[in-house]
């Protein structure tokens, strides 16, 4: 607290001072924002988090639809930064729900006692860089204004809906949801005439649930997405008491892998395996479930021959697992495997062997309009009690552009991205010193597992505060040569994978007029990992230091 004419997250004016409110403000508290607010208090700063939800936990927070659960192994789908609580955990299925997931970072927060310093239902509208004091000037939705040196965006990756954009939705005189702003007390679809938008994974998790509730489902599909079964199941005794005891190791060996996991990705290309061999781990892959498929291949995702091989087999399960095989066609998609997201299900294509279910291909004739009735498309209307949107997010950027962020001179990130994000590591970006971005565009992110990926994020941007609170010029900012060279790097790795060829949220397509970047990092963790360390092993190579 610089003087007394300043007032904290509770409101008030804040003037200018020498002395910032608090150290740092972190944005979120989901994942990312607990583990930042616990290192940084560890450190000893001040630090205030404002979350716009009513509760922590961020995805898991506001992603409450039917069969919300998560795609990564539970016991890997979470920190790893203290043994103790990995150790005391117990999760109780393979794949965890929702639910489950929210009570684990419920754990986590009053464990490490981090609600004291979280303002909930609180939106961060603007921050801005004042040049004259060097810090972050913070305005929230509630009118409270505040200053810290340091400003942490832990916004996440999937957390701006996608909103619908629809003509007539005002008009709708059903009840329409989205899947990823579900409401907390729950929908009754029992009976009732559901249509459903959108097949990626909410979906794809939601659909069968739907189906088994509703009177009638339809589903509106404008581009197949390649599902694999989750094999979900109770985590036995045994086998969790295997895990506890190698846990340390498990998350060693993950960490060697592209995408941060405990599967094994094959160290094979398809080429170099014979057919049946081919078969064999196409086969076990399927049977095991999960996402292990993305290692099916080595060279999966950078050879389009690969990759053939793989939908191929995913095309024949489908019309084994469809009755109809005008419907099976239509689920199969004409993609890459992987350059979307791959999906998890349980019993998704058994659904559409329902009576109640129908697929509708909108691929060449898009929603026309909402209308009081339904919806219409095809120069047909649908009639409905209920539309469940399931139309994803504006991802990566979205949850950063949806906050006034201006840097030197005023500058608004949103001008400084007009043609697609660009960072330093998908940390911090040229112009807007003193910010970080954990797991931001052109970081591996949502290619990974996204809590390790985070614990790495936090911890680097721990380091990285207390190199610049060593020195006398507590500034740090990326420098725009640093900043070039790595978006260099992340153009040149991405334009040699599939990633680019899908109109996928990886690349913004879903969001109608956002410029088309593969946002993620595609090079995999372990060399991503790697270049960070190597910069903050050359005193923050690519970044400089000022007063402010
Ligand atoms: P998504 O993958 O972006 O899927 C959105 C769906 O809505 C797509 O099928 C999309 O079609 C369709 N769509 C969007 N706008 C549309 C429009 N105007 N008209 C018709 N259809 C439209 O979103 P999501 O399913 O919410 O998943 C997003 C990501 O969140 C996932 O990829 C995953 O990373 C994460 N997630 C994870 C889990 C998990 O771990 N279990 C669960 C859910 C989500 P197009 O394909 O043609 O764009």
């Amino acid at each position: 607290m610089g003087t007394s004419s300043t007032r904290g997250a509770n409101g008030g004016d804040s003037r200018s001072t020498a002395t910032p409110d608090v150290d740092a403000v972190v944005v979120g508290a989901g994942f990312a924002g607990l583990y930042m607010l616990h290192l940084l208090r560890g450190m000893g700063l001040s630090v205030r988090v404002f979350e716009r939800g009513g509760g922590v936990g961020g995805t898991w927070y506001w992603n409450r639809y039917p069969g919300a659960r998560c795609d990564t192994d539970s016991v890997e789908y979470s920190y790893q930064f203290s043994d103790e609580l990995q150790q005391e955990w117990r999760w109780t299925e393979r794949f965890a729900t929702q639910p489950e997931i929210l009570r684990y970072l419920e754990h986590v927060t009053d464990r490490f006692d981090l609600r004291r310093d979280i303002s909930f239902r609180t939106t961060v509208t603007e921050a801005a860089f004042d040049e004259a004091e060097g810090c972050w000037r913070i305005a929230t939705d509630d009118g409270a204004r505040l200053s810290a040196t340091y400003c942490v965006m832990a916004t996440g990756c999937l957390s701006a809906v996608n909103r619908p954009a629809f003509d007539g939705l005002e008009r709708f005189e059903g009840a329409w949801y989205h899947t990823g702003a579900w409401p907390h007390e729950g929908v009754s679809l029992a009976g009732k005439r559901v249509g459903i938008v959108g097949t990626g994974s909410s979906a794809i998790q939601s659909i069968p649930l739907i189906a088994a509730e509703a009177r009638h489902l339809t589903v509106f599909q404008r581009q197949a997405n390649y599902t694999v079964p989750a094999r979900n199941a109770p985590l036995d005794e045994a086998e969790y008491a295997d895990i506890r005891a190698a846990y340390g190791e498990h998350r060693r060996r993950a960490k060697e892998t592209p995408a941060g996991c405990w599967w094994a990705v094959n160290p094979e290309t398809a080429e170099e395996m014979s057919l049946p061999a081919r078969e064999r781990e196409l086969e076990e892959r399927w049977r095991k479930g999960g996402l292990s498929m993305y290692g099916v291949f080595n060279d999966l995702l950078v050879s389009p021959a690969a990759n053939d091989v793989a939908t191929d087999f995913i095309r024949k399960q489908i019309r084994a697992l469809v009755r109809d095989p005008e419907v099976a066609a239509l689920l199969s998609p004409g993609s890459f495997l992987g350059c979307k997201r791959i999906c998890l299900d349980t019993d998704y294509y058994a659904t559409f062997n329902r009576p109640n279910v129908t697929l509708v291909d909108i691929s060449d004739a898009p929603i026309e309009e909402i209308t009081r009735g339904g919806l219409r498309t095809g120069g047909r209307e649908y009639e409905f009690d209920a539309i469940v949107f399931a139309i994803g997010f504006d991802a990566m950027t979205g949850p950063l552009l949806r906050v006034d962020i201006r840097g030197r001179e005023g500058r608004p990130l949103g001008a400084k991205w007009a043609d697609g994000p660009s960072t330093y590591l998908g940390i911090a970006i040229e112009g807007f010193p003193n910010l970080f971005t954990v797991t931001g565009p052109t970081s591996p992110s949502v290619l990974t597992n996204m809590v390790p990926a985070i614990e790495q994020h936090v911890e680097w941007i721990a380091d990285c505060i207390a190199h610049a609170r060593r020195s006398d010029r507590p500034c740090i900012e990326a420098t725009r040569e640093a900043e070039e060279d790595w978006m260099a790097h992340h153009e040149e790795v991405a334009a040699g994978t599939v990633f680019p060829a899908c109109n996928s949220w990886y690349v913004g397509a879903n969001v109608a007029g956002k410029p088309r970047r593969v946002m993620p990092y595609t090079g995999g963790f372990p060399d991503y990992v790697k270049k960070c360390d190597a910069v903050a092993a050359s005193d923050y190579e690519g970044f400089s230091l000022s007063a402010g």
